[in-house]
């Protein structure tokens, strides 16, 4: 049986990551991949400014200020965040400053409000005494901190956040190039399915791979093609299975039918069709079944039938495929290590993705099993923050042990 790294390492040498663009919104990049990259045509921010709500000052003017001998400032303008003075200051004078506002020529520090006394309360013509030196450049946010002028900030191949959404208005970016979502057709195949609105007949269950697979590639950028459902009839399935082909997607998922099972018809319907079987059964567990075929650039995934089966097998191999056919850069998860709270036993030869819990005490990161682990257990997946990930060669994770969570 092929092992995990082997069925990964078969599905990205398959996956041709997408070259077709488009140029959208701002407000629609939320979690689509750039396909450009941005350089900066500012400094950002573009001016020195005030970092606080406070007094505009020459740092040498509050020379040994003391509590006993305070420096005694005139206020000779007031400026709030939007506005700059053209006027210099001179030594001794100050202006009152709001967080943002245009630091004025001269001034070269900004004393917090709290820290000086105010004298008179008028607006202009007021005083301030200083009590301690100040050093020039406290609270000063200088023009281009953040982003220097021609500075590259995002690469091609970076998926959109909403910190990556505010940095491109920040440049004055309102329309980006990003590569097209990739396009994954669900079916969904089984005698047994029910769907949400049905009354429940004996044997019958609700379709749930139908709505998390679904989720799952809304959430990695992608649009889902939902092409509902289909009994287990190898002639049904392989009706289903060309119409969805018919429908330009990138990648197809069929959830059931993959097993050894007498109606598991979903291997022969695609070898029916022509489509190349690239592996059948991974050393893993839950998600042994997994099917990968491609026909052309169309990759296609038989997911094993268990609610859970199918999202770790989407997590761990569909996941990547998605994030590289849609010309993202970056790994598709993101691990933390933590020490496990029990003690553990697999068996040697498959990697097992178990579901786990997180907890933080005194720094330290522990995981603890959602509860039953089986296949059909959804509620494992509901509970988790994580998977546990423990490699083939293991045969236990003792109490104590380091383990890698992929978080979710
Ligand atoms: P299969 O992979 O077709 O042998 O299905 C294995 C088991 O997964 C079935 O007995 C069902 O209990 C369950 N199952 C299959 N398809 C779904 C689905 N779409 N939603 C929820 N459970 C399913
Ligand atoms: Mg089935």
């Amino acid at each position: 049986m092929m092992s995990v790294k082997e069925a990964l390492d078969i599905i990205y040498s398959n996956t041709r990551p997408c070259n077709v663009t488009e140029n959208i919104d701002i407000f629609s990049s939320y979690s689509r991949i750039l396909a450009q990259d941005i350089y900066s045509k500012d400094n950002i921010p573009p001016f020195n400014n005030s970092a606080m709500d406070g007094f505009a000052v020459i740092a040498m003017d509050t020379k040994k200020a003391t509590k006993a001998y305070p420096k005694v400032l005139r206020i000779v303008a007031d400026l709030a965040a939007g506005y700059s003075i053209k006027r210099r200051l001179k030594h001794n004078e100050t202006v009152r400053i709001m967080t943002g506002a245009v630091l004025p020529y001269g001034a070269d520090c900004v004393i917090k409000k709290e820290d000086v006394k105010e004298v008179s309360s008028k607006k202009k013509h007021g005083y301030i005494y200083v009590f301690k030196e100040v050093e020039c450049t406290e609270n000063i946010r200088y023009a281009g901190e953040d982003v220097k002028k021609g500075e590259k900030v995002l690469t091609a191949g970076a998926k959109i956040g909403p910190a990556e959404t505010g940095m491109l208005a920040a440049l004055g970016v309102s329309k980006i190039k990003v590569y097209k979502k990739p396009r994954v057709g669900i079916i969904s195949t089984g005698d047994e399915l029910a769907e949400i609105g049905d009354r429940l007949r004996p044997g019958k269950i609700r379709n749930s791979n139908r709505y998390s697979l679904y989720a799952s590639i809304l959430d990695c950028g992608a649009l889902p093609l939902d092409f509902g459902v289909v009994s287990d009839k190898k002639e049904k399935i392989k009706n289903k299975i060309r119409q969805a082909l018919k429908s330009c997607i990138d990648i197809l998922l069929i959830s059931g039918g993959v097993s050894v099972g007498e109606y598991d018809y979903v291997k022969g319907a695609l070898a029916d069709l022509g489509v190349k079987i690239k592996f059948w059964q991974v050393a893993m567990r839950p998600g042994k079944p997994l099917v990968f075929a491609a026909l052309g650039k169309t990759m296609i995934f038989g997911l094993p039938g268990n609610p859970v089966s199918s999202l770790v097998c989407f997590e761990e191999f569909v996941r990547p495929a998605i994030m590289q056919r849609a010309g993202a850069r970056e790994n598709p998860h993101r691990n933390v290590y933590a020490e496990s709270l029990q003690t553990i036993e697999k068996k040697k030869g498959l990697t097992y993705f178990f579901r786990v819990k997180l907890e933080e005490k005194n720094g330290k990161l522990f995981a603890r099993l959602t509860g039953p682990q089986g296949s059909g257990i959804l509620k494992s997946l509901v509970l988790a923050d994580g998977i546990m990930v423990l490699p083939e060669e293991l045969a236990v994770v003792k109490k104590g042990d380091i383990v890698k969570v992929q978080l979710l």
